[in-house]
């Protein structure tokens, strides 16, 4: 299907956000731990039925851009103009060297559109031409003057609120935006107000009151706190792991470069930090285990650095809708010394994850020289993590 549609999206994420209050660009601040362009692009990602994804960034933004959408696949970002209309015509004409035949245009602080919504739009314009997204007013809607005084009441039941993704044939969308541009129109807010400027006439099919834009901070608030009172399937994984030592002068623990008189015997980096907090976020999931998702006998986990398998086992969280509430780790060993680098592992960990360093714990102790930690022999670690998923996993 998805070769057949032909159908693109441009997501508009050029925006300087300033109502949302202090902390940049709202696109690229955080809900519940994922950043608001992450969340609005996802759903077209994953769409079976949306084959290009173009995105539309600002280019002072493109570090914060590249970091926020790590793991998601769309085409290089083109950059944004001085109005959200300049924006959306530097994406259409972006994609107009290998044009769709339907192409739907979504703000990027829209971070909750659904699956559903897409296709609908992906329908409506297929039928229609030029479709918008809408759901009906449920207050009543007056016009006020420059005093404040009201002027008119206008029968709410012809009043829709206006979302994206809208859609539209391409070719005519693009010609529209052209025709605005050369006629020195630079205003339209939405570009079903193009359309309409343009003459075309404009349907609407059914929105999503969920499908809400991020503007103040306390629409962060309010979406935050729904999200975190949605994930509240609580749980907790553990994981144990030893690594012997062998000839070197380091060893990697929790992802930092530890000089040492010895080095470690492992097939990978043999970080133990790591491997435990790989095998706690795996049994949280119930998921199997590290060696499981990453065997020693496969060659190409010779030598690993082991931040890709915590990356991962992050992903594998994340990609079930979750979110790590907490990670610890406990190493076992008489040397080297941990606790001058406790904050230095925390920060590491914190990086390779992309948790705030607040949730993470690292901790050492000796075993008092019994066994054979306390014989210098090797190092052990356990690791437990906390996390959050949906109840319907
Ligand atoms: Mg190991």
């Amino acid at each position: 299907m998805a070769k057949t549609d032909r159908s693109a999206v441009i997501i508009v994420a050029a925006g300087r956000g300033l109502r949302a209050g202090a902390g940049g660009p709202k696109q690229y601040r955080t809900i519940a731990g994922r950043p608001v362009i992450a969340r609005a692009l996802e759903p077209f990602c994953i769409h079976a039925r949306i084959s290009t994804i173009q995105p539309v960034v600002n280019p002072d933004d493109i570090a914060m851009f590249n970091g926020a959408v790590q793991g998601l696949r769309f085409q290089s970002p083109v950059p944004g103009g001085a109005t959200r209309q300049a924006s959306v015509r530097a994406g259409l004409e972006a994609l107009a060297s290998d044009p769709p035949d339907i192409v739907l245009i979504h703000d990027a602080a829209r971070a909750f559109v659904t699956g559903a919504l897409i296709s609908r739009a992906i329908d409506a314009a297929k039928i229609t031409g030029a479709a918008i997204p809408a759901v009906a007013v449920t207050d009543t809607i007056k016009a006020v003057n420059a005093a404040g005084h009201i002027v008119a009441t206008p029968d709410r039941a012809t009043l829709r609120i206006a979302q994206t993704p809208q859609a539209f044939h391409f070719e005519t969308i693009l010609e529209a935006h052209r025709r605005a541009a050369r006629d020195g129109r630079d205003d339209f807010t939405d570009d079903a107000a193009i359309a309409e400027w343009a003459g075309l006439t404009v349907a609407t099919f059914e929105g999503d009151v969920a499908n809400m834009k991020l503007t103040n901070p306390e629409d962060f608030q309010r979406e935050e706190a729904r999200l975190a009172a949605s994930l509240g399937d609580v749980r907790t994984g553990t994981g144990y792991d030893v690594h012997a030592f062998g000839d070197g002068d380091h060893v990697m623990l929790c992802g930092v470069r530890v000089p040492f008189s010895r080095g470690f015997l492992a097939h990978s980096d043999g970080d133990v930090g790591l491997h435990a907090l790989v095998d706690a976020l795996l049994g949280a999931l119930a998921d199997g285990d590290i060696g499981s998702h990453f065997p020693p006998s496969d060659p190409k986990w010779k030598g690993a650095a082991s931040d890709q398998f915590l990356k991962y086992a992050i992903e594998r969280v994340t990609q079930r809708g979750g979110r790590v509430a907490h990670l610890d780790v406990t190493m076992v060993c008489e040397a080297p010394k941990i606790g001058p680098l406790r904050d230095v592992m925390r920060a590491r960990i914190a990086e390779i994850t992309g948790l705030p360093v607040s949730r993470i714990s690292v901790k050492a102790t000796t075993s008092e020289r019994l066994g054979f930690t306390g014989r210098q022999e090797g190092i052990a670690a356990i690791g437990s993590a906390t996390i959050r998923l949906p109840w319907d996993n």
